[in-house]
């Protein structure tokens, strides 16, 4: 096994890509900026990053776009860009260890998640994106003799991709897999707490063989980056991940510029059912995972537990026993399971959740923040009881480790606190009762419903919200809608 040793020896040797990437080649930032990006667990600047601005945006949708238009990747077949994209999840594969210290060094995520999810995962949701392209079939419309209506799927053109820090990685590839299958070309806007893997992967891409210009990564802010990629008049679509306050904006810009397409994967407050007859081991258990996996900074996180009142209290005490199962520590130790948060700013945010949640409800479990080499990034597993389903810990995204326990009394009553929210991403049910896990399933809003688990997920079934959680989804033979347009040829003979 790879120790702690090991990793921080593999660490110091790293090199950082850090320019902006466009036309096959790392360049400096237009206006020549920088900005530090910071290891959370110590609190030490990584290294500097070219900080893109509009000049930049402009320049890589110009690269997309003359990629794009003299069909150096959209005018190969769907075979030939499978090899290519094959050849890209088999980088990918030989390349996890760096992959995955970036991943753990940008955002303070355990080595033992970015090694096995996080860079694996993005290895595997582009080979699946890659074998389903071939094997997806056009139509021909029932029009009779002497009439012929083809109806086919050609890619968009340009799209931008703007994406958030919790799974940096995984989430540049759930856009990029599709976009690229499908014959687009992309720039992709990483978050600025996390672009070191997106630079990685896109050069990991031309040494897979995919043309100059095809994908173009801009690190750079919100504000300007991806505002200016979110306005530009000559992007056709705009694929968001991250909070619902930003996925606005990107509607917003749309309607002031081009009328592109938007798409947006945003926040969630996802509920877990827990009835009396549930196997309350393995929901407690997983009710933890459901909390702490990836210290609670998952979109669809299930951050509000509902429990029947008859086994409220024996399932409290067992879910906190659980969390023992999930030590904080150094994220380059194997034996962490939760390490600190992406951010200073961000662990303040949560830690004023926190305080907010002690005038609120009862703490039942953890609410403290650590120091710890340098970094108050480290919150311990939290966990309130009685919450209010009107209290703020259960109605607004907190994503951190803090899980809000609320009882209920009647399945009716269940089921209205659960769909009692803005969001509608992913929601669980535990019940050993087969007709109330499907008609309680049937009647959540949610784009996902786990029933006797926690956040089911795979490249072949489709991820996405409900209400303001967003709309289009990622992976599966769906996701490939949102890169093409439906063209119809009718042919007279
Ligand atoms: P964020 O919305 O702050 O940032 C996401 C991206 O948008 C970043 O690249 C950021 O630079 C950019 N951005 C920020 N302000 C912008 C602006 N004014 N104009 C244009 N671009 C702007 O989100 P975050 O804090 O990085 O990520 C956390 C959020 O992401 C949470 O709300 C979480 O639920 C959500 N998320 C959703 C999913 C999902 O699939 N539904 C998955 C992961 C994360």
């Amino acid at each position: 096994m790879t120790t702690t040793t090991d990793w921080r020896t593999q660490a110091a040797r790293l090199t950082f890509r850090n320019g902006v990437y466009i036309d096959g080649q790392f360049r400096e930032a237009a206006k020549g900026g920088r900005f530090e990006t910071v290891n959370p667990a110590n609190a030490q600047v990584l290294t500097d990053v070219a900080r893109g601005t509009a000049e930049d945006i402009d320049a890589a949708v110009a690269s997309a776009r003359r990629a794009f238009n003299d069909g150096r990747w959209s005018g190969k077949s769907p075979a030939e860009r499978k090899e290519v994209l094959l050849r890209l999840a088999a980088l990918i594969r030989e390349n996890i260890p760096e992959l995955a210290l970036l991943e753990t060094l940008d955002v303070g995520k355990p080595i033992s998640d970015s090694s096995t999810i996080d860079a694996p995962g993005s290895a595997h949701f582009f080979q699946w994106h890659a074998e389903a392209i071939d094997k997806l079939y056009d139509e021909i419309a029932p029009t009779g003799r002497g009439d012929l209506a083809l109806i086919r799927r050609v890619p968009l053109g340009v799209i931008g991709a703007v994406v958030p820090w919790n799974f940096p990685l995984d989430m540049a590839t759930w856009k990029l897999a599709p976009a690229l299958a499908t014959g687009n070309s992309v720039v992709l806007k990483p978050a600025e707490q996390s672009p070191l893997s997106a630079l990685m992967l896109a050069e990991l891409a031309s040494e897979a063989g995919l043309p100059d210009g095809v994908l173009n990564v801009v690190p750079g802010f919100g504000e300007d980056a991806g505002r200016a990629l979110g306005l530009h008049a000559d992007v056709d679509a705009l694929v968001f991940t991250g909070s619902t306050k930003v996925g606005k904006f990107f509607m917003t810009y749309a309607g002031q510029s081009n009328m592109k397409q938007v798409w947006l994967e945003t926040g969630g407050k996802s509920p877990s059912l827990v009835f009396a007859d549930a196997d309350l081991d393995k929901a407690a258990e997983m009710a933890a995972f459901g909390i702490l996996f990836n210290s609670g900074e998952v979109c669809s996180a299930n951050s509000r537990l509902l429990v029947h009142r008859s086994v409220q209290e024996e399932f409290t005490q067992k879910v906190i026993a659980a969390t023992s199962a999930w030590p904080l520590g150094d994220p380059l130790d194997p034996a962490t399971r939760m390490g600190p948060l992406v951010e200073k700013a961000h662990a303040d945010r949560v830690a004023d959740y926190i305080e907010i949640g002690r005038s609120e409800a009862r703490l039942a479990h953890g609410g403290t923040r650590e120091t710890r080499d340098g970094s108050d990034c480290y919150i311990q597993p939290t966990i309130f009881n009685e919450v209010a389903p009107d209290a703020r810990i259960a109605r607004e995204e907190i994503f951190g480790p803090v899980l809000a326990i609320t009882p209920f009394d009647s399945d009716e009553e269940a089921l209205r606190i659960a769909n009692d929210s803005e969001y509608g991403l992913a929601a669980s049910v535990w019940t050993k009762d087969l007709s109330r896990a499907l008609s309680v399933s049937d009647r959540l809003n949610a784009g996902t419903v786990s029933v006797n688990t926690v956040d089911a997920l795979s490249a072949m079934t489709p991820f996405g919200g409900m209400k303001q959680s967003g709309f289009g989804r990622d992976l599966s033979i769906h996701s490939f809608d949102k890169y093409c347009a439906l063209k119809t040829v009718w042919v007279k003979y």
